[in-house]
């Protein structure tokens, strides 16, 4: 049975470039098998493991509907049992079968974000806190994560004078900020600083 999915339809296929499976010597066939040849689907779970593109290639597989092949390592009967405990939500599901919390945090920051026609994205959520999966994230580190799908280093701020703006040119975190200072105030990268690096300078900004 195909269950009503809910959720923005895939962008962009460039993922496939990177897909394991469409390297040299993979037989396709292995991602077809079906559950009764369990060898050749544990063979192409193995591919898929290693696969550098398995979340955008789990979201295809709900968007289109794959109701056949082995996608992200998942059989179709495992993605329908991630999507239907999901109540359709593909980000959910995508997130559950993973253990990937990006995905959801992905979709809440389109879903909960504005663009102003000059260059920003305002956040249209009021809460301070967003509950994902038991845990709370302020916006500016939600969005962080959504944007880069790693956590900041230290604060995340913004740098524009639009309130509530989290577009990914409009946020900085530490590392961020000290790339972008001005050569002569940044810290040096050695201790004790040499006399020439000049008075006040500290490598542990
Ligand atoms: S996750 Fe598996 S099926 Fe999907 S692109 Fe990667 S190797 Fe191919
Ligand atoms: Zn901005």
């Amino acid at each position: 049975m195909k269950i009503p999915t809910r959720g923005k339809p895939a962008r962009t296929s460039a993922w496939k470039d990177k897909a394991a499976c469409a390297a040299p010597g993979i037989d396709p066939d292995i991602f077809h098998a079906g559950e009764r040849e369990p060898e050749q689907v544990d063979e192409a779970r193995v591919v898929c493991n290693g696969c550098p593109v398995r979340t955008a290639c789990l979201t295809a597989a709900y968007e289109e509907g794959d109701m056949w092949g082995i996608r992200s390592g998942l059989t179709p009967r495992q993605r329908n049992a991630h999507l239907r405990k999901a109540e359709g939500n593909i980000a959910r599901a995508v997130t559950e079968a993973l253990d990937d919390v990006t995905v959801l945090l992905r979709h809440l920051y389109e879903v909960h974000t504005q663009p102003t026609g000059d260059g920003h994205l305002l956040w249209t959520d009021n809460r301070h806190f967003i509950n994902v999966r038991g845990k709370p994230y302020t916006v500016h580190q939600l969005a962080w994560l959504a944007i880069h799908g790693q956590p900041s280093v230290g604060h995340v701020q913004r740098t524009c004078d639009r309130e509530s703006c989290v577009s990914e040119a409009c946020l900085a975190d530490r590392a961020t900020r000290k790339q972008t200072r001005p050569r002569h105030e940044r810290p040096v990268d050695r201790w004790p600083p040499s006399p020439r690096d000049g008075p006040g300078s500290d490598p542990g900004r």
